[in-house]
């Protein structure tokens, strides 16, 4: 699953894209750019990804997570505790 951080416009009207993916080959998330179609605009504009800082109520370490309009309202997964 791609986690948008960023869209946003180059020369000559090329709309890019930034976001972050799991990379099957590197086994890890990695951060990449892709050139996409005007059309897409809107859409991945609902999927950016916003960093806020959370606390987790378990242990209270702040810790920083990536949300989206759709996923703020759940709570975020501590990455210390499980
Ligand atoms: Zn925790």
């Amino acid at each position: 699953m791609k986690i948008i951080l960023s869209v946003s416009k180059k020369r000559h009207s090329i709309w890019k894209i930034y976001y972050k993916e799991y990379d099957d080959y590197e086994e890890k998330v990695i951060f990449k750019s892709k050139s996409i179609s005007r059309l897409l605009v809107p859409y991945y504009k609902l999927q950016k990804h916003h960093r806020t800082l959370g606390v987790c109520p378990e242990c209270n370490t702040v810790f920083t997570f990536f949300h989206n309009w759709y996923s703020k309202l759940k709570n975020p997964l501590c990455p210390y505790c499980e």
